[in-house]
């Protein structure tokens, strides 16, 4: 019994049972039972055995593990434990990840278990990082869309005070480990039920008082039901980093408290109950850091001095500047684009279609300029509550030009320039073209810099500071792109790069209506990472203001 469910417990009764009526005791014999089976056998254990069968063997613990949390089947799969001792584990302490493990190794509880002692705990503890490395990741966007109807169903139940998804999925991590969502409640019940009903014939892998595990489209969504009155601890642990908590325990036992994934405790042992984080924060003298930024580097120096950035949020953003129609290889028609711009709350935005020597399935041609800017100003005309600006994404060449004439470029009111190959060429080649695009007068922006396919292709290996150098002496903004595959700058880079000085786009690069908010936010989430402020983002401006950028480029030629 590791899943501890109903289900599960009436699988192996009626599986042991029927193996003890028919005799049978090797997989071999397992044949006849489908053969004649028992008029009253639930269909569901009749499917499950003759899987079982089929497979060639009997495999009654290996379907059970199968269906267990993931870090206990990893776990398992490592060697460090047995079959039993997981059982036992799992059984005496509740343990279903390896957030769990790390907290009862930290505090020495997997010893005293019968079964387990110093030897296994060691193990177990000797295990961890690579169990943190074997965790099967899934890229942000995959991870939002998975997360978001659970978070928004279960926000909307008055019993829950709050809810979040924690761990690499809250601190917007470009690869997600596990999704796993925070809902504080005193009553579990009807949350636990609510989360089961998200999903069409969700596969339960555990079930407790205070915890679910199912399966969504073969990844695992974990829930936790805290209650709200030291929910802060669970969420402040389970978000992580593991080097930001290690930190916060370091400067909680320096200023005379103890933390644990627990709780909040003073020095005599008593709990302090935290409802929130930003309790946590206060009692040991800090400020409340953002979870993007919980990295275990330099942020809680910042913090402690009081010095941490106002990050840029989804609220500050005023427009985008990077999106495609069907006038290239976009899903949806201008209109539909302005239409949900509008109601994202925009002063403005940019139809932005790629250029003809772009690898993009469909590409605007030069006669289709003309035709796009005639429709784009009929928009105009239907829509004057939201400036539309007409741009385009232009490849920058081989050789460096680009791939519209300068009296094509003229008619648009910004240009953004990209490359778009994925090999081929010395970084010093890709370097050269960059700096000769950037001093083109017309071009307003470089997209997607380091052009990474996440998870498929790391970026192009170049001399970034230089690039963002150049982009500051010649004016010209760099991109934090919000598409999932793109998610580029990274956090890292974002934070150079406004270190030097530069100012920076948000956008959502989106070819459909219905992505735009999703990959602004996304993009917006990223920013963060990159300690990225509203004065840094050109997006965050007035319309007039960002006229006055794009105008203040084009003055130099
Ligand atoms: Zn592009
Ligand atoms: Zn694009």
């Amino acid at each position: 019994m590791i899943r501890g469910d109903a289900a599960e417990e009436a699988f192996l009764a009626r599986t042991r049972e029927l193996a003890s009526l028919r005799h049978l005791e090797s997989d071999a014999e397992l044949g006849s039972l489908f053969e004649t089976p028992p008029p009253d056998i639930d269909p569901e254990i009749l499917k499950r055995l003759r899987q079982m069968y089929e497979t060639g063997g009997w495999v009654l613990v290996e379907s059970t593990i199968a269906d267990l949390p993931a870090d206990l089947r990893w776990l398992f799969e490592s060697g460090a434990v047995t079959l039993e001792q997981l059982a036992s584990i799992h059984k005496a302490l509740g343990i279903t990840s390896n957030a769990d493990l790390a907290a009862a190794v930290g505090e020495r509880t997997l010893q005293e278990l019968p079964g387990i002692g110093v030897g296994v705990e060691a193990a177990i503890s000797a295990a961890l990082p690579a169990l943190r490395a074997l965790v099967p990741r899934i890229p942000l966007g995959r991870a939002t869309a998975l997360a978001e109807p659970f978070l928004e169903r279960l926000r909307a139940l008055s019993g829950v005070v709050w809810a979040h998804a924690a761990g690499s999925l809250r601190r917007g991590q470009d690869m997600v480990g596990d999704i796993e969502i925070v809902a504080a409640a005193d009553q579990p019940r009807d949350v636990i039920e609510e989360a089961l009903r998200v999903v069409e014939a969700p596969r339960c892998l555990h079930r407790s008082e205070r915890r679910l595990y199912l399966l969504d489209e073969r990844v695992q969504v974990g829930l936790r039901v805290p209650e709200p009155a030291n929910a802060g601890a669970t969420l402040l642990y389970l978000t992580g980093s593991v080097r930001h908590f290690d930190a916060l325990r370091a400067r909680a036992a320096a200023t005379g408290w103890l933390l644990t994934p627990g709780g909040l405790y003073t020095s005599d042992g008593t709990l302090r109950p935290a409802a929130s984080e930003d309790e946590i924060y206060a009692a040991i003298g800090l400020q409340p850091v953002p979870p993007e930024i919980r990295n275990g580097d330099d942020e809680i120096a910042a913090a402690a001095r009081g010095e941490l950035p106002a990050l840029v949020s989804v609220q500050d953003i005023r427009g985008d500047l990077h999106m495609h129609s069907t006038y290239s290889d976009g899903r949806d028609s201008i209109e539909a684009m302005v239409q949900e711009c509008r109601t994202l709350g925009y002063q403005y935005l940019a139809i932005t279609d790629h250029s003809p020597h772009s690898a993009a399935t469909r590409t605007l041609t030069v006669e289709g300029v003309g035709k796009q800017a005639e429709d784009i100003q009929q928009l105009r005309e239907r829509y004057p509550d939201i400036t539309i600006l007409h741009g385009c994404e232009v490849d920058i060449l081989p050789d460096g030009r680009l791939d519209f004439p300068d009296k094509v470029l003229e008619r648009f009111d910004l240009a953004l320039a990209s490359l778009h190959e994925g090999m081929g060429h010395s970084p010093d080649q890709l370097m050269k073209r960059y700096a000769s695009a950037m001093k083109h007068p017309l071009v307003t922006m470089i997209t997607h810099p380091t052009n990474r396919l996440v998870p498929h292709r790391p970026g192009y290996d170049l001399d970034y500071d230089r690039l963002f150098a150049m982009a500051v002496e010649t004016r010209t903004l760099v991109e934090v792109d919000g598409a999932p595959a793109h998610l580029d700058m990274d956090g890292e880079l974002a934070r150079r790069a406004v270190a030097a000085g530069l100012t920076i786009a948000i956008s959502s690069d989106s070819h459909r209506a219905t992505l735009l908010r999703r990959q602004m936010q996304l993009g917006v989430l990223t920013a963060r990472r990159g300690w990225v402020e509203p004065r840094h983002v050109v997006n965050t401006r007035s319309i007039e203001d960002v006229r006055t950028i794009l105008a203040a480029k084009r003055a130099a030629r």
